[in-house]
């Protein structure tokens, strides 16, 4: 790990490189306003981690870090101190001289990214303008719908998602999209958002709105949680009446003993770190020559994986989570 106070900004850096065993570890740059720097240094191990995992399940020949920028609480950037804190994180980068490539994350865009390239150049997620992949989102949501249809198959016996109720939890880059995708597939959409502007996104696509509360209980085929992370816990999980719970959010469990609360409750839950794999693996074309259909082929893979998964869990009576990172470990272990 590499903690560092930037030159420029005076602000704190991080940089967590879990594992490099199949290849660079790549992870995108949160840019947070933590609390104080243990809260920053234990979110970038912690992501790190996850990023090992997501990697390793998806056969990419990627690693897992991940790299924080920790602001001051009350004290917005302004443009210059935000190119300031982004050359000191490049810099800090540049330092590990490859064994971590950084990308967008909460917090920073591509265009963040382009000023990071100055200094550095294992930068991933560059605009396409600059023959980067551009937006990931995209590719996130139909690994979303890749997976949603595996579980449907799984829970339903078709993958079909005609009539199929789904339930869309946060319709932001990601959440939008898989909406859109669903809707023109034919199932019968509800959609929540804490941001009520979002209602008009629910009209277009003829989806009922529902308040996000009412969403965790609705009786649904399908809930696809694409907000927050953590808000499956010993209270919700109780409350859930869907059959399955497959979506974009990253650590959608509290801790992993709610993977074991979820099978006993019948609930069919898809490991995140499986289902949203597809802005990685997009981002992992960039590094070679990118192109979008072979992007778009190798995330549509995430069906293929996730049916292994399940098939697994099955024959051995064990949670899809434990199904997946015993996969992980395999892969980690070659
Ligand atoms: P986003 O910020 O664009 O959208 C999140 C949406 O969720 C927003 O519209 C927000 O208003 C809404 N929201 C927040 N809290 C909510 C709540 N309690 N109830 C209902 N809605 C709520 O984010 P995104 O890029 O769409 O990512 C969504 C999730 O997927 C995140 O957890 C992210 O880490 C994960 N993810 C995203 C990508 C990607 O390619 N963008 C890749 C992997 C994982």
């Amino acid at each position: 790990m590499l903690l560092r106070r930037g030159s420029r900004s005076g602000l704190y850096t991080v940089i967590a490189v879990h594992s490099t065993v199949r290849g660079p570890a790549l992870g995108g740059c949160r840019m947070w306003a933590y609390g104080d720097s243990r809260a920053a240094v234990r979110d970038a191990l912690r992501l790190s981690r996850a990023m090992t995992y997501k990697a390793a399940v998806a056969d990419l020949a990627l690693g897992g870090g991940k790299g924080v920028i920790m602001t001051r609480p009350g004290e917005p950037l302004s443009a210059r101190g935000r190119e300031a804190v982004l050359l000191d994180f490049a810099d800090a980068v540049q330092a590990l001289g490859g064994s971590y490539i950084t990308a967008e994350d909460v917090g920073t865009s591509s265009r963040d990214m382009s000023v990071i390239s100055q200094r550095t150049r294992h930068v991933a997620g560059l605009a396409r303008g600059r023959g980067g992949s551009g937006d990931p989102s995209p590719f996130t949501a139909l690994g979303v719908e890749v997976a949603i249809r595996a579980c449907c198959e799984r829970a339903f016996s078709s993958d079909s998602l005609r009539d199929r109720s789904i339930c869309v939890v946060g319709l932001g880059h990601v959440g939008s999209r898989v909406a859109k995708r669903c809707a023109r597939a034919g199932a019968q959409l509800l959609v929540a958002d804490v941001d009520r502007r979002k209602r008009a996104t629910a009209e277009r696509l003829g989806a009922r709105w529902v308040s996000s509360d009412e969403a965790l209980s609705a009786e649904v085929d399908v809930l696809v949680p694409c907000a927050l992370g953590g808000f499956l816990d010993h209270l919700t999980v109780p409350r859930l009446r869907c059959r399955v719970v497959a979506g974009a959010a990253n650590n959608q469990l509290a801790d992993d003993a709610i993977a074991d609360l979820l099978a006993e409750r019948g609930v069919l839950w898809a490991p995140d770190f499986v289902v949203n794999a597809g802005g990685l693996i997009n981002i992992a074309e960039e590094l070679e020559a990118y192109n979008p259909a072979l992007a778009r082929r190798r995330v549509r893979g995430i069906g293929e994986t996730l049916r292994q998964i399940l098939d697994r869990a099955e024959a051995a009576a064990i949670t899809p989570l434990a199904a997946a990172m015993e996969l992980a470990r395999r892969r980690l272990q070659r």
